[in-house]
This record gives structure tokens, sequence and C-alpha cells, in this order.
């Protein structure tokens, strides 16, 4: 199959609503998951931070998404204003998808013993795990007839990867919520799950210090020996996000091209 993005056309979320939350352009995961959630029939709102709306703007136009509200989630108030914007235009909601995550960048290298400072531990904490339970608790609000939310995480929640640091200590904490926020809505009947992409190049990625080695290296691990392509991403997020992942909650979806099962790559990867 060619790396070619392609988003398959359909009523799979014809008739849904849903807010996504982390386009900042069009490297973005969650541009790849909207452009494949808006070609199966839904219809979306982008929230964005200030900084990012020139870039979010011309993207919100080209998939017809009208709806756009600012909201930075360290912000109580922004949080508040921005969902009781979408209370008021919509009042319901299906669906949710969280891409968001932040930390000093200066932390994302080196030593995570000797780098780790308590602010940014609370930080990173804050914007790349709690915006997921206080969006989760807002969303659900909106979901009486049920729903489904997904959120992004990656493998260094599971194992040590260089440089990934405090986010791998997010990450963890957003994997074991994303089962917490899954038992508490089930019986609402909304799912709740992770999708656990492999590297792909964006804005976060670039703010690992030696970020794109794991794209690189990962290319020679992983068992397709290729990157993970977003509209992989995509399709998992669709699934997990239409009535096609019914019964599926609380799960981790990896999403990476195998990377995640290897505990030792094969030699020959890596004669040139
Ligand atoms: P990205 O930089 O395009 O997206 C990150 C988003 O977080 C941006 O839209 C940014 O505006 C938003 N954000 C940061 N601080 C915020 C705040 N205070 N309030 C509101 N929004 C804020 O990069 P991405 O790679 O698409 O990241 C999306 C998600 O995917 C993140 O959770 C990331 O950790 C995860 N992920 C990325 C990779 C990868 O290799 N790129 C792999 C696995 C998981």
């Amino acid at each position: 199959m060619s790396d070619e993005q392609y988003f398959p056309k359909g009523d799979l979320l014809k008739g849904k609503r849903g807010l996504v939350m982390g386009v900042a352009n069009k490297n973005s995961i969650a541009w790849a998951i909207s452009q494949q959630l808006a070609a199966q029939g839904a219809e979306l709102c982008f929230s964005y931070i200030d900084a990012m709306e020139k870039r979010v703007r011309p993207l919100a136009e080209e998939l017809g998404v009208e709806f756009l509200v600012p909201c930075d989630v360290a912000s109580d108030a922004s949080m508040d204003e921005a969902f009781a914007e979408i209370q008021k235009k919509w009042g319901k909601i299906d669906f949710l998808v969280h891409s968001i995550a932040f930390s000093d960048k200066d932390e994302l290298k080196g030593s995570f013993v000797e780098n780790t400072s308590r602010a940014n531990f609370a930080q990173s904490m804050d914007i790349s795990v709690f915006s997921f339970v206080d969006a989760a608790k807002r969303a659900s609000a909106m979901m009486d007839a049920g729903g489904a939310m997904i959120t992004l995480t990656y493998l260094g929640a599971e194992r040590v990867i260089p440089s990934y640091n405090v986010m791998g200590v997010a990450k963890a904490a957003l994997e074991s919520a994303t089962r917490y926020i899954a038992r508490d809505l089930g019986p609402k009947g909304i799912r709740v799950n992770a999708i656990s992409a492999g590297a792909i190049k964006t804005l976060s990625l670039g703010g690992i210090s030696g970020g794109r080695s794991l794209l690189g290296e990962g290319r020679k691990w992983a068992p397709m020996r290729e990157d993970t392509n977003p509209a992989g991403v995509a399709g998992a997020a669709l699934y997990l996000l239409s009535d096609l992942g019914r019964s599926c909650t609380g799960e981790v979806l990896h999403v990476d091209a195998g990377f995640h099962i290897v505990g030792m790559p094969d030699p020959d990867a890596f004669d040139d």
C-alpha cells in the first residue's frame, strides 16, 4: 500500500456532532482524524489555542467546519467559555477527540531524573492529562444519548524512550485515566479509548530532543519497516468513535506499524 493519505467517504458518522481539540496545523494528528471523520459525514467543532488561530481557520474552511472555539485547557475560565458555547449552539454532542499535550522542551532531553522540575511536571500533567479528565466531564454532560471519546498516547507510557521523559510519565497517567473515565462513563453508554500512535512528524514531535530519530530508528524496528501513517491513526479514530467500535472501551489501541511488539529488532534492519 502507498503511504498516500486516504480518507474513505461514507455515512458512518452521518448526523453525529463532535468536538475536536488539538488541530494546530496540517501535520497535526487531529487534522488527519478530522479529515476522516468529516469524510464519514460528521459535523465538527474545532477548539484551538489563540497562537494557532491563523493556521487553524484555513484548515477548518477547507473541511467546511464553521464552528470554532478558542480554548486553553490550562484555564478553567477558558474551558468554561468553550463548553458553554458548544452547549448553547449544539446542546448535545456525540463524540470528543482529545489530541493535546504539552511539556517544556528543555525537559524533553537527557536525564529524566536530573531534568524534571516540579513546575513542569505539574504543567505537563495538567495540560496533557487533567485536560482529558476535565474535557470528558464537560463533554459527557452533553451526551445523554451515549457517545464516544478518544485521546492520543504514545509508547513512552509503557517503555523508556530517549528524551520522552516526563511526557512518558504523563502518557502513563493518561492511559490510566482513560480506564477510570471509561469505568465511570460506561453506564451512560459512553465509550472511552486511547490510540497509541507511532512517531509522526508534527510540532509536538519537534519539541522532543532527537525526535526525528524516533522516526528513523522506529522505521528500522517496526515490523512493517515504515513510518506510522496518520491516515491509519485516523482510521482507528473512526472505528473507536463510530458504532463500528461498539463494545470497545477502556482500550489502548496501538497504531504504530507494529513498533510496540518488538523486543529486539532484526540485525539486518540496520544493514545499509
Ligand atoms: P500537535 O503539536 O499538532 O498537537 C498538539 C496540540 O496540543 C496542538 O494543537 C496544541 O495547540 C495543543 N495544545 C498545547 N497546549 C494546549 C493548551 N494549553 N490548551 C489547548 N491546546 C493545547 O502535535 P501532535 O503530534 O498532533 O499531538 C497530538 C497528540 O498526539 C498529543 O497528545 C501527542 O502527545 C500525541 N502523540 C503524538 C505522536 C507523534 O509522534 N507526533 C505520537 C503519539 C501520540
